[in-house]
């Protein structure tokens, strides 16, 4: 499949990287180092001069003469937040001039700052996992931390072609995980969804998830399909892609199938950048992809039972009733005919209000389903 995307051409996207070579070679040039994680000690000055093989007064003026000292011009004051509010009107540095155009926006529009202070709150990512005011656990794992971000489903062959992809998770799951493991982290309305349609009686007991029915799910990455078969009823939904594959072998390349909950990452080889595939609940697709392959470090959390980690929530958008614009949507509509959109979105309130008689009978031809919003209903 490599060839048919021309894989080796794209810039933003790496060589294959073993997980397993990548955590023994720096097993192995870490090998005379304590494997016990700590903060360094502070500078001693002794010791720097018996690795340098110098007198302990030139490894003081080194410091004195390369230190980060010397990069500050004379009289510079350390520079506050507050200190470039203040812009001179002449001033004719670009950055300067964008920078109080950036802040006249902010004081004019209440909207524009709290849309801006919105995205820097969704979009922070989460750098340190070991919880602040620990004191330092000696860590005694020495793993790969693998970063990996989780896009929004497609809706559709014409909404994807006209929607920009929407970021919506970002993990970080370790190499001697399973891809189960990932899977079972990666949070989607279309398993919580009730799988009964309710415009006869919007008010039937359901207690049955889609996930309960259908729980078979794959990852595609490099040219396998990776089946979730735990469940005794979860099928291989890879079989017809890989029947359909085996017939265009010169365009599309083998096809191979393995078990999700048999394969950790230390077995796989990724590219980094490369969107690979995650499908459940039959045709709910999202992109995935590996951002990020490192040494587990000081602060990376040393609880192996906390991974995966979510460090960003990212898409906090929520999706509102079209007839209030206030509430959160409750209910989807499909081929409505009291609507001029297909699907629509209402609160339960307007949704009865306006589908449905006093006597609660149901008012015209549409289908209608439960809705859950992911940013109302899950974490
Ligand atoms: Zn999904
Ligand atoms: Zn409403």
């Amino acid at each position: 499949m490599d060839s048919v995307h021309n894989v080796g051409s794209l810039s933003y996207v790496s060589q294959p990287v073993s997980i397993r070579e990548f955590l023994e070679s720096w097993q192995s040039a870490l090998a005379d180092e304590p494997i016990v994680l700590k903060r360094l000690p502070k500078t001693n000055v002794k010791q720097i001069a018996g690795i340098m093989n110098v007198s302990r007064s030139t490894v003081q003026e080194l410091d004195t003469v390369c230190g980060i000292d010397t990069l500050k011009c004379p009289g510079q004051v350390k520079v506050r937040d507050d200190a470039t509010s203040t812009i001179p009107d002449d001033t004719e540095l670009v950055t300067l001039r964008l920078r109080k155009s950036e802040l006249e926006k902010r004081a004019n529009s209440k909207t524009y700052t709290h849309r801006l202070y919105a995205t820097f709150r969704n979009h922070r990512s989460v750098m340190r996992t070991r919880v602040p005011g620990d004191k330092l656990i000696p860590m005694t794992v020495r793993d790969v931390v693998i970063s990996v971000q989780i896009y929004r489903p497609f809706v559709g062959e014409q909404s994807c072609k006209y929607k920009p992809l929407v970021l919506d998770q970002e993990l970080r799951v370790l190499g001697q995980q399973k891809l189960t493991d990932l899977r079972d982290a990666i949070t989607c309305v279309a398993d919580i969804a009730l799988p009964v349609e309710m415009s006869v009686n919007p008010d039937m007991p359901v207690n049955t998830r889609c996930k309960d029915i259908y729980p078979s799910g794959f990852f595609y990455i490099n040219g396998t399909f990776f089946n979730d078969l735990r469940h005794p009823e979860a099928k291989d939904l890879s079989s017809v892609i890989r029947t359909w594959g085996a017939t265009r072998p010169n365009q599309i390349g083998e096809m191979r199938e393995a078990a999700m909950e048999d394969t950790q990452f230390l077995d796989l080889s990724l590219r980094v950048g490369l969107p690979y595939l995650y499908v459940h609940q039959g045709d709910c697709e999202h992109l995935i992809v590996f951002t990020d392959i490192r040494m587990m470090n000081i602060e990376d959390s040393s609880d192996v039972s906390k991974y995966p980690i979510v460090s960003s929530n990212v898409s906090k958008k929520r999706t509102v009733c079209i007839v209030c614009l206030l509430y959160n949507a409750r209910w989807v509509t499909y081929d409505d005919c009291l609507c001029s959109q297909s699907p629509a979105f209402f609160c339960d309130a307007c949704f009865r209000e306006l589908h449905y008689d006093s006597s609660g009978t149901k008012l015209g031809p549409f289908t209608a389903y439960r809705f859950y919003d992911k940013n109302a209903v899950l974490p």
